[in-house]
C-alpha cells in the first residue's frame, strides 16, 4: 500500500530563543488524513513546535517540510488559528470581512466572486451562516472561535493547524467546537495544541508529547495514563471545565 502523504515532516528539528534550547531533536510526521494533538506542561515548547511547522520560528537544527516544501512556501496551504485572535477586537469590522480575510493573497489581488462563495461556504461549515454581517466585537468567544475558524479554511486548506482552540471558552461551547472540529478531521490533517484530556481520548488519533524533547508520537489508545507512566511523558493536564494543574515530579527541568 502506498504510504499515506505526509503533510508535515520534522527531521531532527531543534528551536531556541536567544540561545535558550526550547526544543530539541525533534522527528516526526503527519499524514494527510492525521488528526494530531501535541501536549505537554506550560513551556514544554508546544507552541514553539507549531510556529517552526509554519515557518514562523525559523530552526537552528534539521529539516522542515510542510506540504511538501519549505514552511514559509508550504504555509499558503495551511489554515492556522493562533492562542491569540490574530486581530484587533476593537477594530470595527464584520464577521463576514474577517473570514474573507481567510482568502487574501496580497494587495495586487482583488477578492474575487468566488473568494466571497468561499467566504460564505465557511461560514455555514462553522454553523455562523447568520452573523456575517455582525461586528466581530460583538460575539461570545465561542461565537468568536468558530469565526476565526472559518477565516483559517476559507482557503480550503489540507491541513488546519490550531493552538488551544478551546482555552478561552465555557465547556458547553467546548463541546460542540470539538464537534466541529471532528467534522473537519474528516476532510483534512489537523494538529491541535490542547491541555484537554478529554479530547485526547475521546477525538484525536494521533498524540505528541512534548517537553523540549519529543517523548511520545503514535496512537492516542495508548491512553493518557500509559503516556505518563510507560512513555515518561509529562502532561499538563485540565479536566473538562475544571483546570486544574497535575504536577509531576519530571515537569520540571525538561526530562524525565
Ligand atoms: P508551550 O506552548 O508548551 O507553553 P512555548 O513554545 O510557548 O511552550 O514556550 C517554550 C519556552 O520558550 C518557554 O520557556 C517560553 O517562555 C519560551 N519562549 C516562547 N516564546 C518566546 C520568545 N518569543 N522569546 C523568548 N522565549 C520564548
Amino acid at each position: 500500500m502506498k504510504e499515506a502523504e505526509k503533510v508535515i515532516e520534522l527531521v531532527g528539528v531543534g528551536a531556541s530563543y536567544g540561545g535558550v534550547t526550547v526544543l530539541e531533536d525533534i522527528t516526526l510526521s503527519v499524514a494527510a488524513t492525521d488528526f494530531l494533538a501535541v501536549i505537554g506542561p506550560n513551556g514544554g515548547g508546544k507552541t514553539t513546535l507549531i510556529k517552526v511547522m509554519l515557518g514562523l520560528v525559523r530552526p537552528d537544527a534539521g529539516e522542515v517540510r510542510l506540504l511538501g516544501l519549505p514552511p514559509r512556501e508550504g504555509r499558503a496551504g495551511v489554515g492556522y488559528l493562533p492562542q491569540q485572535p490574530p486581530l484587533d477586537l476593537a477594530f470595527p469590522i464584520s464577521v463576514f470581512d474577517v473570514v474573507l480575510m481567510g482568502r487574501y493573497r496580497g494587495v495586487l489581488r482583488r477578492y474575487r466572486p468566488e473568494d466571497r462563495a468561499a467566504a460564505a461556504r465557511a461560514l455555514e461549515t462553522v454553523g455562523m451562516e447568520g452573523f456575517g454581517g455582525r461586528q466581530i466585537g460583538q460575539l461570545s468567544m465561542g461565537q468568536l472561535q468558530r469565526v476565526l475558524i472559518a477565516r483559517a479554511i476559507a482557503g480550503e486548506p489540507r491541513l488546519l493547524i490550531l493552538d488551544e482552540p478551546a482555552a478561552s471558552i465555557d465547556p458547553g461551547m467546548q463541546r460542540s467546537l470539538y464537534d466541529l472540529l471532528k467534522d473537519l478531521g474528516k476532510r483534512m490533517a489537523i494538529v491541535m495544541v490542547t491541555h484537554d484530556t478529554g479530547v485526547v481520548t475521546d477525538l484525536v488519533d494521533q498524540v505528541a508529547c512534548i517537553n523540549r524533547r519529543l517523548f511520545y508520537h503514535g496512537s492516542s489508545e495508548v491512553g493518557l495514563e500509559a503516556l505518563e507512566a510507560a512513555y515518561h511523558c509529562p502532561i499538563d493536564l485540565v479536566a473538562h471545565g475544571a483546570p486544574h494543574r497535575v504536577l509531576r515530579e519530571h515537569d520540571e527541568g525538561g526530562g524525565r
